[in-house]
């Protein structure tokens, strides 16, 4: 009898704010596509941002994608990692601006606390570019450890966690 394989659900928040970075955005989610035993479920509308951290730099675009795997957490991190170098990241510093970004935020309902991952991600509620996109592509999702749907962690945020808009790319 064939084995069933579990797929999991991973959520990936992108972002970037170097060069062309719409571009950056695209082939990062067509990388994601591409991961063998993956398939890119749901992906949110494109945000513009404000950096957080140091202010100094572009503002980024910013969203999230839904990615079914078969992998588990820490292969798909690995893969998250080959992807941002393949799309030229060089990790400046801490915050700094980025060609791409892709951070797990969110796998199933696990919670995972070691050194190279946390998930949930551990700044994910306090950032409204990653609640705004989230809410928007799972509104019923919860976060595992608080409890909340993304939809009551953004109205916990109030007018905190940076100013998102919401962006029409021509193509
Ligand atoms: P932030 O994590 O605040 O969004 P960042 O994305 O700029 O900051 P990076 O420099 O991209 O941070 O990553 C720093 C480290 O974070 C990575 O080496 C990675 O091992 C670790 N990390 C821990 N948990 C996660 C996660 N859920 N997703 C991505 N990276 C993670
Ligand atoms: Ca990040
Ligand atoms: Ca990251």
């Amino acid at each position: 009898m064939a084995s069933v394989m579990t797929v999991h659900r991973a959520y990936i928040g992108f972002g970037a704010n170097l060069g062309d970075r719409l571009a950056s955005c695209k082939k990062a989610l067509a990388a994601l596509a591409a991961l063998p035993g993956c398939r890119l479920g749901r992906i949110s509308s494109l945000y513009e941002t404000e950096p957080v951290g140091p202010t100094d730099q572009p503002h980024f675009i910013n969203g999230v994608a839904l990615v079914e795997t078969e992998g588990n957490a820490r292969w798909l991190l690995g893969q998250l990692f080959a992807i941002e170098a393949g799309l030229g990241r060089v990790r400046g510093a801490k915050w700094g601006p980025r060609t791409i970004d892709l951070d797990l935020l969110l796998f199933d309902e696990e919670i995972i606390a070691s050194g190279e991952l946390t998930v949930p991600h551990p700044r994910l509620h306090e950032r409204r570019f990653v609640l705004q996109p989230l809410h928007e592509i799972a509104p019923d999702l919860r976060h595992p450890i608080l409890g909340k749907t993304m939809g009551e962690l953004l109205d916990a945020l109030g007018e905190e966690g940076g100013r998102v808009e919401l962006i029409h790319p021509e193509t």
